[in-house]
């Protein structure tokens, strides 16, 4: 087993190279599971566990059946195969009831490490090939203490190069090192719940003593995961209760005048949704809510709705996208609605020329311009309002939710915060994650609608699928192409996505070459822009792009949303892609292609192609896929390694507890280690 060869003692900050056997490549592969210093190596929690505890007598071994044998070596020896020239190692094994033969392949050491009356652990799957053989199964000397057999053996998430067994003995040499730890949960609250310290949990989840510690241990870990969450969005909670906002007083009449402006009818969700928001508009206490809805959905005009009330009542309004062209989109529609009433929108974007842009400062600073509609670069620009009232962000989860901070006024007041997205976040996980966020959800699509027409393209109807883009396109239709992220070192996508372009380009329709086009994640915004506007112009036919670069645009004009690799998206996020397309008045197509054939992937696309709501389809995610799939709920706080999102009765454990420590000690004064773990929340929740 290594030994650690540093002469003082290494701490929990060391990074994982000052363990033997780490080298620079093992560096880096360690660093793709997030493992840099020796607390990650500590702190990276088995994914599950392989139950090697049960030994079998040599005699019951049956073929085909995990299996783990305690046996003395009665004979071992290497020698090479004639052919294809491996090294095999083969033992005999044998215990009181019979003998079994094991075989490791290309691994010679093993006759040096292993001797003739050793007696070992074997733990692997036996073969009849000609009698039963056990072929390369983990193997361990028998001691008092054993590490990756005859016991609960954890598996790791792996990746290329390093895998559990490597792993193993590298943190279980960092195992003593788990005294460091900072307990940070309440001292009182560890007896009162008998939870196990965070120590003992820490190594007890690596390598249980027995099943129950290991729930004993899972239990502690899940509960300060939640724990630091809830204590997180409580003082959040508490901060924003204790600020105020600008009251816009409710009106019924200036409600009526819009909502019999609009050439439509609402949908009963947007009014439920509207009235919602008008009536938090009213208070004095800042609205903090979440306005949920598919693509298409609507929200952008129940979002004027708010902004038009607020400029009706002498307040201003702030409308933010996440890329200029979704900016210049939401400013033409924000326009258009609120043009009856005289209401000035003024746009704002990083390519405002500063002609333009210093007169438009002015005039939000004097509050003569009542809507503005811009991109985050304006922020970046701290412009000054007089009389804001109101935030609304779209799709704010690629923003970072502290930024809604820097829309501020001079003044102690902060506007009321409309939050809109397409991410079906359910009602509980908001609440959960935001502690105080209210939550209105449009589940209903303005009629007349067409549904997308949604297929599952197998391999062998390739071809007819690219025929049928080919008449789409000759008609005149614009198609999206996505393809997802192959290799984990492709994380922008440019490979996968250039790939795609090559086949398109060269194999499939060179007839349009000059009109594919590319977007991927290496690319600069500016130049992401110019490619989405030449395919908004109608000038690229066929938008190659990958899955990281959001397309939320509106082309009526696109009428093929076809997905490379659908396999390996959540549902919810095929959904999304889906809303793409079927917005202008032809028909519309969904193509899945996927080469995957067991059941459960095509019957997690199925979902897709009999069209469920995005609610539904995230639901499926969840139950088949955990919450990692939901687009964009990573970015809203660090990932959970063992509380699950789902586990109500956790949820509300840790509220409680959360709810008492913040009425004893409201500023945790007496809980310096808690407040550190708070850090990696105070971004999400704009602690201070
Ligand atoms: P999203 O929720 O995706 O942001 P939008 O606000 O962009 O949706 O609305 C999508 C389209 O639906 C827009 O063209 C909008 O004018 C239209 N729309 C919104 N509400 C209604 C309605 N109640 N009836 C008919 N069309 C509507
Ligand atoms: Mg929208």
């Amino acid at each position: 087993m290594p030994r650690l060869h540093v002469v003082r003692g290494p701490t929990l900050d060391d990074p994982v190279t000052v363990l033997t056997g780490v080298s620079d490549k093992t560096e880096a592969r360690l660093a793709r599971l997030g493992i840099t210093t020796i607390r990650d190596l500590l702190l990276f929690f088995p994914r599950r566990y392989e139950d090697f505890s049960t030994i079998t007598p040599i005699a019951f071994v049956r073929p085909g059946v995990k299996t783990t044998v305690r046996g003395r070596i009665y004979d071992i020896g290497a020698h090479q195969t004639k052919y294809k020239r491996m090294a095999l190692t083969e033992a005999i094994l044998g215990d009181d009831s019979g003998r079994l033969r094991v075989v490791w392949f290309n691994q010679p050491w093993l006759a040096r490490s292993l001797h003739k009356g050793d007696e070992i652990f074997v733990a692997g799957e036996a073969d009849l090939n000609g009698g039963l053989v056990m072929k390369n199964p983990d193997h361990e000397k028998v001691s008092l203490r054993p590490q990756n057999v005859a016991r609960l053996v954890p598996i790791y998430r792996e990746t290329e190069g390093l895998t559990s067994k490597w792993l193993r003995p590298k943190v279980q040499s960092v195992l003593p090192l788990a005294d460091q730890l900072d307990e940070f949960l309440p001292a009182e609250l560890l007896p009162r719940r008998s939870f196990m310290a965070r120590d003992e949990a820490v190594r007890q989840v690596h390598y249980p003593a027995s099943a129950a510690q290991l729930d004993r241990a899972k239990e502690r870990l899940a509960f300060e995961e939640m724990f630091v969450l809830q204590v997180a969005a409580q003082m959040a909670k508490r901060a924003r209760k204790a600020l105020t906002a600008q009251p816009v007083r409710f009106d019924d009449s200036t409600a009526r005048g819009f909502v019999n402006s609009l050439p439509f009818k609402l949908t009963n969700a947007q009014r439920v949704a509207a009235w919602q928001i008008l009536q938090d508009l009213a208070r004095q206490q800042p609205m903090n809510r979440l306005l949920e809805g598919d693509v298409g959905s609507g929200k952008t005009v129940v979002a004027a709705m708010a902004m038009h009330h607020a400029a009706h009542a002498g307040f201003q309004s702030v409308l933010l996208a996440p890329t200029e062209i979704l900016a210049r989109q939401h400013a033409d529609v924000v326009q258009s609605l609120l043009e009856p009433f005289q209401i000035d929108v003024g746009l704002l974007v990083g390519s405002t020329p500063a002609s333009a842009r210093k007169p438009m400062m002015a005039s939000l600073a004097e509050g003569q311009l009542p809507v503005l509609v811009g991109t985050h670069a304006l922020i970046e620009e701290g412009v000054q309002f007089r009389d804001l009232a109101l935030t609304v962000v779209d799709e704010q989860h690629r923003f970072g939710v502290g930024q809604r901070l820097a829309v501020r006024q001079k003044g102690e007041r902060i506007p009321h915060f409309l939050s809109m997205t397409a991410t079906p976040i359910p009602r509980t996980l908001g609440l959960t994650l935001f502690g105080d966020l209210d939550i209105s959800i449009l589940d209903e699509m303005p009629p007349g609608r067409r549904p997308v027409k949604t297929g599952l393209v197998p391999p062998e109807k390739r071809a007819d699928a690219y025929d049928f883009i080919r008449k789409q396109v000759n008609a005149g239709r614009q198609v999206f192409v996505i393809c997802p992220l192959i290799q984990e070192s492709d994380k922008l996508g440019v490979r996968s996505a250039t790939q795609e372009l090559e086949k398109l380009q060269h194999d499939v329709f060179p007839e349009l070459a000059s009109r594919i086009a590319l977007l991927h994640g290496r690319l600069k915004s500016a130049e992401k822009e110019a490619i989405m506007s030449s395919f908004q112009r109608g000038q690229v036919a066929i938008l190659v792009s990958t899955s990281v670069v959001e397309v939320g645009i509106d082309i009526p004009n696109a009428t093929v949303m076809m997905i490379e690799g659908a396999d390996r998206f959540g549902l919810a996020q095929l959904h999304q892609f889906r809303g793409r397309v079927g917005r202008g008045s032809e028909e519309s197509w969904c193509l899945l292609f996927t080469d995957a054939e067991d059941p459960q992937s095509l019957k997690r696309l199925q979902a897709v192609v009999t069209n469920k709501s995005g609610f539904d389809l995230a639901e499926i995610d969840l139950e088949l896929r955990g919450w990692g799939d939901l687009a964009g709920y990573r970015q809203h706080g660090k990932d959970f390694k063992m509380a699950s999102l789902l586990d109500a009765a956790l949820i509300s454990d840790a509220q409680t507890e959360a709810v008492r420590l913040l009425d004893r000690d409201p500023t945790l004064g007496g809980e310096p280690a808690l407040r550190r773990q708070l850090s990696a929340y105070r971004q999400v929740f704009a602690l201070d």
